[in-house]
């Protein structure tokens, strides 16, 4: 199944990785930009090999061979490079504007662009909010990068992301009110 919009590549920038403290959100991260519609990961200025391999196991048995993870890019080169080649930059930000109170999701929908979705750890550098296309909120409370991230790709995809088939994938559940169905199909 295509999804919404699906002529364009989504691709997810996670900047601020902390190797000691970040690991298990990093990872989050990661899940979620491949099960939630992204093409690709940046991991900025840091590499994960334990990141790396756990994503290499998911994808592996659930599918998305397609779904690249990169890691070590320097995040003001990362943005640079993507901006130089045509791509747009939505920051996610609890300061931005507001997802639900404004039409900034409409006027992201409606840009032709590629988009890159940054997030962030601990204080993103002022200079983001000044590279990106869009700073967007997912309300203009504090949270985490992994919901603002889900809500976000959820609400580009208008929800079409949630039942796509992984067309790779080793195993697959069969949805069931109650216990678990998986099949094998390679
Ligand atoms: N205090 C940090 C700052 O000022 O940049 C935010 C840290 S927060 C734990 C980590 C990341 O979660 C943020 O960089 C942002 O990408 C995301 N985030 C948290 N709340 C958000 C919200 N309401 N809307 C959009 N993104 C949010």
């Amino acid at each position: 199944m295509r999804l919404p919009v699906s002529g364009r590549k989504i691709v997810v920038l996670r900047m601020g990785h902390r190797p000691k403290r970040d690991v298990r959100i990093t990872t989050h991260v990661a899940l979620v930009a491949r099960a939630f519609g992204a093409h690709a990961m940046i991991l900025a200025d840091v590499v994960d090999e334990k990141l790396l391999e756990t994503m290499r196991k998911v994808i592996e048995s659930w599918g998305g061979r397609y779904f690249k993870l990169v890691c070590g890019i320097p995040w003001r080169k990362a943005i640079e490079e993507w901006k130089r080649l045509g791509g747009c930059v939505v920051h996610l930000t609890m300061y931005g504007e507001n997802i639900e109170g404004s039409d900034v999701l409409e006027r992201i929908r409606r840009d032709p662009r590629d988009v890159m979705v940054v997030v962030g750890a601990s204080k993103v550098p002022k200079e983001v909010y000044f590279l990106a296309d869009y700073n967007v909120a997912i309300g203009n409370q504090p949270h985490s990068e992994v919901s603002a991230l889900a809500v976000f790709l959820d609400r580009f995809f208008q929800g079409k992301e949630l039942i796509r088939e992984f067309e790779d994938a080793r195993l697959k559940i069969i949805p069931c009110p109650r216990g678990k169905k998986v099949v094998r199909l390679r």
